[in-house]
């Protein structure tokens, strides 16, 4: 039914390599090295290093018709410059080894002055972004870097990256996103963990379906051939992704378990049908949850969202919301503060008491009908002066005395075509009608009017409250449009709200309360308590704002609801070996259409069954369930991908789950994360996972900007991801992502210079060209200068990932590139160990932000294996202790040179070293020193 995923496979940035988790090509089939990538190797004029043969042969994965020549020929030929070389003395603190490399580089350079500015760039440098980008894919495909060992050799991490919906192809917010996750995932495995960084697409939904009825096609067409675009760019953008787990959500082998996981749900009660209003995108032509519904508007097209009574389906959420919120405390200081507060707000909960009023004459033959209200604020019950029900709730119908129903039913017309949020706004007029009914207060006797309004939800608490206008405000908005009583019950020390229209709702005494005057607020709110629940009015009673998850949508391109309505037997689960209930693939284009009922009802073929219970004719429920539960469950499929006897294998969650580090945007605070905690809280009931969160650590990126503006169609400041890896190369792209801000933080993308990304780079990677050691030089003999930069580099880069500041990472490392270039040019020369050294941590390092570029420098500095995998440098505490100073040294009170000296140096130790300075030699000529002022270990002045 789908295309297959290679007959789509294509190469979307004109280079033609193997992907990684494809087949690689045998030897023949293999690509020739693109002439780009030849003409920068011939850059790269400059001999290195002379290391073993076997070990410069050995590179494994590059083609022998490009790099293997390359290396044959240095290997081979006697690398003559390098001979030619200023001898450099291992150890050496001084300057006497500049390179007379630098001058031939020079004169390569003056040569291809004519050719264009960008060739000049390149020849100049050396650095070709395009040839390392078409290197290294192939090499680390068949290396299979990416796939954790799974042996049980190494401790398991799990990295995560909130995966993506497949519209179109990769944006910049995915560039930053993808960026970040990696980090992690590629500071994991340095650290020699064994990292689980899978990935997969969210690939039932809307957009699919819209795309199909725009282009009379099947929605799996665009889904999947923006899945192989999107899959392109990863691979190019350098995921470390482990692609032999690739998921997505729209395959038969996984909605087949996303089914199998509802009809669990559906056994234990938690998922269950129910007649109620909903929120209904007219243009959609469907329900939303609630946490789909933006600002009244649909989250998805913008439209204003309308109430429709429907029999919907429901995941029972709000059974779980206790535990949803105390199990929070194991996130706090792993989760981002904003997001268990979104939560903690969302599910809201209150403590209060039920309290029941007695309507009279609204129960059958004219007997009272009791109502139970949730009020926080029992305290206030002889200040309720009315009764208010929500106009949409059924309650309101089944109440109203005859004779107002007709003012009823026109009333509820017009509140349909109303928001919750426009329902709840306070500075709406209030509107409502009477009901014709009373409601008697059990704390008083009192008989109250009974309105029907807007501003109470149907679905919030009980859909009825008792009114208390003295201290809520809209209760007293309410009570002034209609002239309602007013009556303080709390003396707060401000004016009567009668008086003055605001509502007090501070601390204060009890007034006007019977037994309950004289008490303050808290006390009174238990008094309360205790006499409704001594009188069986009413009990305590813990609120929710969370309401039951809305799940059915009646759209197409979901999975379907695996139930069979019967007339005999009602509602009938698939049987297990029947899954999946699979979708028609005949329908396309126009009759996927929204008509206000799924698209799968016109299908009668598919529609009509046999009752799996008793055999007679019954009916397909034919609603698609909404993508949040697919994604629900998504990060426990990719512990056991191919699994074809279990949505997930017990054995593998165990050994990969819960997710180490989670990364993906704040807008998932309230959906996505809050339903998976929920999923994982059910599966651990039902026994098939043993952890009760799915996500230890989670890190919200931030957003990528232009001009300070989210980046959108209408501002016209859109950047397109794919020109400026064109443009820039996708290391630099990357590195300027990690580098603008913490991870957290949005990027600007006017403020950043990719440009800049791309010439440390250069920089970086010239450092490897120009190191001329052996590789497994020792570096305990080389310049401890160098040695305790690099050493201190490592350390720090390793506290800073910890406590995730990956931007400083950088600027940690462009410090360390500067150092190394000194050392290189100025100071003990490219020979020395220390400088190898140095530079390999700076591979390692860049490793994490710049993978091409970092694999690249590894390999010629002589390296056979994948800098992915070549393990975080181990750092020497004895070189972090910072025992040197810098020392001016002043010819007649002017800065002529520094010195790095011993902190504990002794004055003549310091005179000396300052004399023998060639630099202040050099500024003395045949001058006459008269005269050396030394104050160790930091100034010595010399008056000639
Ligand atoms: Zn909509
Ligand atoms: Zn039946």
């Amino acid at each position: 039914m789908y295309p297959s995923s290679t007959t789509l496979r294509r190469s979307a940035y004109g280079f033609s390599t193997a992907l990684p988790g494809t087949p690689s090509p045998g030897p023949a089939s293999r690509a020739p090295v693109p002439a780009a990538m030849m003409s920068s190797l011939r850059a790269r004029e400059h001999p290195v290093r002379p290391g073993p043969l076997s070990m410069l042969a050995a590179a494994p994965g590059r083609s022998r018709a490009g790099r293997g020549g390359r290396w044959a020929r240095m290997g081979r030929i006697p690398p003559p410059s390098a001979h030619r070389r200023v001898p450099v003395m291992p150890g050496c603190t001084h300057a006497t080894a500049r390179r007379p490399l630098r001058g031939r580089r020079r004169s390569t350079t003056a040569k291809a002055r004519t050719v264009t500015e960008q060739q000049h760039t390149t020849e100049s440098t050396g650095y070709d972004f395009r040839a390392i980008e078409a290197a290294w894919p192939s090499f680390w495909a068949e290396q299979k870097v990416y796939e954790p060992l799974d042996d049980g050799s190494r401790e398991r991490r799990y990295v995560l990256d909130m995966f993506p919906y497949p519209s179109g192809d990769l944006h910049m917010g995915h560039a930053e996103a993808f960026a970040m996750g990696d980090v992690v995932a590629r500071y994991w495995r340095q650290r020699g963990y064994d990292v689980l960084h899978p990935i997969g697409w969210d690939s039932f939904g809307l957009p699919a379906e819209n795309a199909a009825i725009k282009r009379d096609a099947h929605p799996a067409e665009w889904t999947y051939a923006n899945i192989e675009t999107q899959k392109a760019s990863f691979q190019r953008y350098a995921i470390s992704a482990d692609w032999t787990r690739e998921i997505h959500t729209s395959d038969p082998e996984y909605y087949r378990w996303t089914q199998w996981l509802f009809l669990q749900f559906h056994a234990k009660g938690l998922a269950y049908r129910k007649n109620s209003p909903v929120n209904w995108c007219p243009k959609d032509q469907t329900v939303l949850a609630n946490e789909q519904v933006v600002n009244g508007a649909c989250e998805r097209c913008g439209t204003p969202v309308t109430k429709k009574a429907l029999n919907q389906w429901y995941f029972k959420i709000t059974d779980y919301a206790d535990r949803l919120l105390d199990d929070m405390a194991a996130l706090e200081g792993h989760w981002p503060e904003r997001v268990l507060a979104m939560q903690r707000n969302w599910i809201g909960r209150s403590e209060g008491a039920h309290v029941r009023f007695a309507i009279e004459g609204a129960g059958e033959d004219g007997a009272d009908r009791q109502v139970t209200v949730f009020t926080t604020r029992p305290d206030t019950l002889h200040g309720a002066t009315f009764f208010v029900v929500a106009a949409d709730a059924e309650l309101a119908g089944e109440i109203v005395a005859p004779e107002h129903a007709e003012e009823l039913a026109a009333y509820r017309e017009q509140v349909k075509a109303l928001s919750d949020i426009e329902r709840q706004a306070t500075d709406r007029q209030k509107t409502g009608v009477f009901l014709g009914r009373h409601a008697v207060n059990p704390l008083t006797g009192e008989k109250l009017p009974v309105w029907a309004a807007d501003y109470v939800l149907a679905d919030y608490g009980t859909g009825a409250i008792m009114a208390v206008p003295a201290h809520d405000q809209r209760d007293l908005d309410f009570a002034r449009t209609f002239d309602l009583p007013v009556r303080a019950v709390l003396d707060t020390g401000e004016e009567d709200p009668a008086v003055t229209g605001i509502a007090t709702t501070g601390e204060g005494t009890l007034i006007n309360s019977g037994e309950l005057d004289g008490l303050e607020k808290a006390q009174a709110i238990e008094r309360a308590i205790g006499i409704v629940e001594a009188a069986g009015t009413g009990n305590r009673q813990v609120n929710f704002r969370l309401r039951d998850w809305l799940l059915s949508r009646q759209r197409f391109w979901g999975a379907p609801i695996p139930i069979v309505h019967c007339p005999a037997c009602g509602e009938v689960p698939v049987p297990e070996e029947q899954l999946p209930v699979r979708l028609p693939d005949d329908l396309r284009g126009e009759q996927l259409a929204p008509k206000g009922r799924s698209p799968l009802a016109t299908a009668e073929d598919w529609v009509n069954v046999e009752c799996p219970a008793c055999g007679g004719p019954a009916l397909r429920d034919t609603d698609t369930m909404d993508t949040f539960v697919d994604s629900s469950w998504y990060y426990l499929r990719f512990a056991s991908p191919d699994d074809e006897n279990a949505a997930f294998d017990l054995e593998q969650t165990r050994k990969w789950l819960p997710v180490d580090q989670y990364v993906g945007g704040v807008e998932h605070a309230i959906l996505h994360l809050l339903y998976s905690r929920f999923f994982t809280k059910v599966l651990f009931d039902l026994g098939l996972v043993d952890f009760t969160e799915p996500f230890k650590a989670l890190l919200n990126q931030g957003q990528v900007l232009n001009g300070g503006k989210a980046m959108s169609k209408s501002l016209g400041n859109g950047v397109d991801l794919g020109e400026q890896l064109d443009e820039f190369g996708v290391d630099a792209v990357r590195l300027t992502m990690v580098f603008a801000s913490p991870p957290e933080d949005d990027v600007d993308w006017a403020d950043v210079s990719p440009q800049g990304s791309q010439k440390f780079l250069a920089r970086a990677w010239r450092l490897a060209q120009d190191v001329t050691s052996a590789p497994g030089a020792d570096p305990a003999s080389g310049d401890q200068g160098v040695r305790r930069a690099a050493h201190r580099a490592v350390d720090d880069a390793g506290q800073l990932l910890d406590a995730g500041k990956f931007n400083v990472v950088v600027a940690k490392t462009m410090e360390l590139v500067n150092v190394v270039r000194k050392a290189i040019d100025s100071g003990c020369g490219p020979a020395d160990p220390a400088v190898r050294e140095a530079v390999e941590a700076v591979a390692v390092v860049l490793s994490l932000v710049a993978p091409y570029t970092a694999e690249d420098m590894w390999h010629t500095l002589g390296h056979a294996g994948s800098v992915v995998v070549a393990g975080w440098p181990e750092v020497d505490p004895a070189l972090l202790v910072d025992d040197t100073v810098t020392a001016v040294v002043q010819i007649k009170g002017k800065v002529r040179d520094r010195l790095e000296v011993p902190a504990d140096i002794a004055e003549d130790a310091l005179r000396e070293l300052a004399l023998a300075s060639e630099t202040i030699r050099r500024q003395l000529g045949d001058a006459e020193i008269r005269k050396v002022i030394v104050r160790a270990p930091k100034l010595v002045n010399i008056v000639a």
